[in-house]
């Protein structure tokens, strides 16, 4: 890559595959890392677990659904069991697709992404690398060697939701990650990241202030909703309209709290 910083890197193909089928694009130079033995690692680092840059779906989701039930029932969803064979979970962040799936569920968990280049590495929150729409944090020269994931506090709300026109194999309309930490019925930090929302996946950083500090009440999420408005201006394409798209995600977040709000405020009963 350093030698060749304008060369296209090839993880499971399912997207730079297409390029060349559909669109009869030449790519001049390929750096495929499917076979590179030191990316396809997936670690346990304590608290949180590293997965390798030519690590794929399938080979993900065993340790992804121990991190998380969550994470296994949306990559059960993405894609069919081919792409899942093939394609990476880097290779989704690096993709940049505003619709990936695995951007809001990494991010609501607080992953790090890792780039190389040479011997130089850097890290950052996963949700600075998406910049703008085709834009991504990556310098030349530079690739993705891993994201880490942070283990989620079994004392928080951790809920991905995948919405598509059909419930197999299909492109997110709206996917979000949800994300709340509570300390005695109080939210103490809040991450929510969404798919299908803006032109890269993004956090509601509005929405998650409406959180922060309050009683996690449904009248504290109804305000997070309306907030959602103030976050994101989505678009009509032939997936969903720009209405449907807010009207979801609001539901969403309503949705992550009445699937959770009995269990995490459950009151112990005297006697
Ligand atoms: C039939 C089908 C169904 C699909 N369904 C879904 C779905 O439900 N949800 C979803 O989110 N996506 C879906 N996809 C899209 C696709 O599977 C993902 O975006 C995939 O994760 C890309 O990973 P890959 O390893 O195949 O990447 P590739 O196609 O090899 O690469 C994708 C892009 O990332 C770059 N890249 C890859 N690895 C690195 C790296 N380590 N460093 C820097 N750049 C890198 C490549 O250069 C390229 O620009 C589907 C695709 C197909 C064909």
């Amino acid at each position: 890559m350093e030698a060749n910083p304008d060369a296209t890197i090839l993880a499971g193909a399912t997207d730079v595959g297409l390029w060349v089928t559909k669109q009869d694009r030449v790519l001049p130079t390929v750096i495929s890392i499917s076979e590179v033995p030191e990316l396809k690692a997936i670690e346990d680092l304590g608290d949180r677990i590293r997965i390798g840059a030519g690590v794929r779906y399938a080979e993900a989701e065993g340790a992804l659904t121990v991190l998380h039930p969550e994470f296994g029932e949306l990559l059960r969803r993405l894609g069919g069991r081919q792409v899942r064979n093939a394609g990476t979970v880097c290779g989704n962040i690096a993709n940049g697709s505003p619709i990936g799936d695995m951007p809001p569920a990494l991010i609501a968990a607080g992953a790090t992404l890792h780039l190389r280049k040479g011997g130089e590495t850097r890290s950052l929150p996963l949700e600075a690398y998406f910049l703008a729409y085709g834009k991504q944090d990556r310098r030349p020269g530079e690739f993705v060697e891993a994201v880490e994931v942070r283990k989620p506090d079994p004392a928080s709300v951790f809920r991905i939701y995948k919405l598509s026109k059909r419930f197999e194999q299909d492109i997110s309309a709206v996917c979000a990650g949800v994300h709340v930490t509570l300390k005695d019925g109080r939210v103490t930090e809040a991450r929510l990241a969404f798919g299908g929302m803006a032109a890269t996946p993004k956090r509601a950083a509005a929405a998650e202030g409406a959180l922060a500090g309050e009683p996690w009440t449904e009248a504290t999420v109804r305000e997070a909703m309306a907030a959602l408005a103030s976050d994101f201006a989505p678009i009509d394409d032939m997936r969903a309209s720009a209405a449907y798209r807010l009207q979801a995600a609001r539901n969403l977040l309503l949705r992550a709290f009445l699937e959770t709000a009995q269990v995490m405020t459950l009151e112990p009963v005297d006697g």
